[in-house]
């Protein structure tokens, strides 16, 4: 039997990575994903966990190799253990090189051994803060020691873990912290990866009081350490150095100063099951009809060669004072 041919877009970048979102609901607020009342979706519109796997599945056919679940919070959405196990299959079969999730960590500390049990082997964990008081304000509703607990029986339980820490400009944000932060990452021995806050969905907060260019805070690391470019890739976005002084290996996402949109292979589809070629712009493929209208699948298929040529070259973020966000979708709904 031969193998369908990988999607590939009209610059010739192939689509090897998956970021799924498999709900827009979060047990916490950070205030630079969510504003303070939001209104979710109503249910009937979130793909329910069987059409979560085939369209997973259907991207997994076409050469997918590496699916991240995200959300909102992936580990909230009911019975998501079922998808974990069922994706699990790709991974038995080789047609998964990797399945892995994007977590505040909540739950981690209930769910680690279940997701070892289901082939996944690292976790992101986004952690802007080790001071519990700030913690409390940047994520609105969420307790810094269940993270850290979650953190913790995630190792135990042999997950590696990165950390995820958007930077935040000022008192109200995390800067004056972070060289802490990254060096009690570095002294565990795990991953951390600064990313520049992006201007997606409107929060009710100014973006240009949030956000804190990385291209100044690595010239201000610079002062304090040592840091050798380094071209390793962990498949994400991420551009990666080396800090001599810790031995750790500290990543920048930065979508505003730097645009990596050359070698992007990633694509998103949302939990409505809106497949959006990039983050940074609004048009979206409605794969849930497709999926609804056709449960043989065989239209799903046909639509993502067609959707894949209109994936473009790059983004369009800006921030600006006043400017509006790029796009009116919330990072939590399309998943970070
Ligand atoms: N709830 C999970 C979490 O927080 O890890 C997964 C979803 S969250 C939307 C994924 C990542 O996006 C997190 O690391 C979060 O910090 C980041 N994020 C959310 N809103 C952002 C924004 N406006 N700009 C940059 N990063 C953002
Ligand atoms: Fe929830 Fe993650 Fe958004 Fe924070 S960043 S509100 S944890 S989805």
């Amino acid at each position: 039997m031969t193998r369908p041919a990988p999607l590939r877009d009209p610059f010739g970048r192939t689509v090897t990575y998956l970021r799924l979102s498999v709900t827009d609901r979060c047990d916490f607020r950070c205030v630079y994903c969510m504003a303070e009342q939001m209104t979710f979706l109503p249910k009937a519109e979130i793909l329910t966990l069987e059409e979560l796997d085939r369209v997973a599945s259907a991207f997994i056919a076409r050469g997918v190799r590496k699916l991240r679940l995200t959300g909102g919070e992936p580990l909230v959405r009911r019975n998501v253990m079922w998808l974990f196990e069922r994706l699990s299959r790709h991974l038995a079969s080789g047609a998964l090189d990797e399945l892995t999730l994007t977590t505040n960590g909540s739950q981690l500390a209930t769910r680690a051994g279940a997701l070892v049990g289901c082939g996944v082997t690292r976790v992101n964990v986004s952690l802007d803060t080790l001071d519990p008081d700030r913690f409390s304000r940047l994520t609105r509703w969420g307790r810094l020691d269940r993270v850290l607990e979650g953190i913790a029986a995630a190792e135990a339980a042999g997950l590696r873990v990165k950390i995820n820490t958007v930077a935040l400009r000022g008192p109200d944000g995390n800067e004056d912290e972070l060289p802490d932060l990254i060096a009690w990452a570095h002294a565990a021995g795990r991953d951390l990866t600064l990313i520049e806050v992006m201007p997606l969905g409107e929060v009710g907060a100014d973006r240009t009081d949030q956000h804190l260019s990385l291209a100044v805070l690595r010239a201000r690391l610079e002062a304090r350490w040592t840091l050798t470019d380094s071209d390793e890739t962990t498949g994400g976005p991420a551009r990666y150095v080396r800090v001599a002084e810790t031995g750790g290996r500290l990543g920048f996402i930065t979508p505003l100063s730097h645009r990596f949109c050359e070698s992007c292979n990633r694509v998103r589809v949302t939990a409505t099951g809106q497949l959006n070629l990039c983050l940074g712009r609004e048009a979206g493929i409605d794969l849930r009809t497709l999926l609804r209208a056709d449960p043989t699948g065989a239209r799903l298929e046909a639509a993502l060669d067609g959707a894949l040529l209109r994936k473009r070259e790059g983004h369009d973020f800006r921030i600006a004072r006043n400017a509006p966000p790029a796009t009116a979708r919330f990072m939590s709904t399309t998943g970070g």
